[in-house]
């Protein structure tokens, strides 16, 4: 099966980017953020410290995370529940990285994530996906752009939502996610050595899924 892996930092354009290359190419997106903003939000819901690993740990085998797809838009299901509407929260965000390094949490969504790009095309985004989860992606892509170009996206996108929040705030927590994600011993977020690196600032989201399609359709011409 084909696959393009995307890496990069938080509020780079990843998912908005994937969403559009998938069309594009008749890929499958897959968000792998949002599978752990999954776990972030059961650890929330029944109150586990995002600093409590042991205890963390044992909740793991309570929860089921699996993906739906509803007009093409995917669905994170947490033991069955589609909890789509309540990840996105700056809670969730933060409490997601907390928890994200653990062996567990990591361990638990990995092969879920390789099973879906064992059977379909897919373009997968998230933070380890080229140097971890698919190894031998077709194509690999490094995307970034700067924290405040990053923080004003999100800040936008938030907005969007109905979430009301501050652009300082949201350039703050982007950062401190990004340190933890970067320095966190397993799977850090880090650019693959054959990965390419799209810097986005300047670049209008129609040029970015330009790039990648010319990228994956160039590579897989050879
Ligand atoms: O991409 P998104 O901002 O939704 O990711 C939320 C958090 O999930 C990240 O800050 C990171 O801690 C974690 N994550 C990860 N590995 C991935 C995808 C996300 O650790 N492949």
């Amino acid at each position: 099966m084909a696959s393009i892996a995307v890496d990069g930092p938080a509020g780079a354009g990843k998912s908005t980017i994937a969403k559009r290359v998938a069309e594009k190419l008749g890929f499958i997106y897959v968000d792998t953020g949002a599978m752990y903003r999954a776990m972030a939000l059961y650890f929330l819901r029944n109150g586990i410290p995002g600093d409590d690993e042991a205890e963390i740990g044992r909740a793991c085998q309570d929860i089921t995370v699996s993906l739906a797809y509803e007009d093409g838009e995917q669905q994170v299901l947490l033991n069955g529940e589609n909890v789509n509407a309540y990840i996105r929260t700056e809670e969730v965000s933060m409490m997601t990285s907390d928890t994200s390094k653990y062996p567990e949490v990591r361990k638990k969504l990995l092969s879920l994530q390789r099973e879906l790009a064992e059977t379909k095309d897919v373009i997968m985004d998230g933070r380890d996906i080229g140097t971890c989860v698919l190894p031998d992606a077709d194509l690999k892509i490094f995307l970034t752009a700067s924290s405040a170009e990053r923080a004003r996206r999100r800040y936008r996108e938030q907005v969007e939502r109905g979430i009301s929040c501050e652009l300082e705030q949201i350039e703050k927590d982007i950062i401190a996610r990004d340190e933890q994600d970067m320095n966190r011993e397993i799977s850090p977020l880090k650019q693959a050595e054959d990965a390419v690196l799209v810097e986005a600032s300047d670049m209008t989201i129609e040029e970015v899924v330009e790039r990648f399609v010319t990228l994956y359709r160039d590579r897989t011409k050879k």
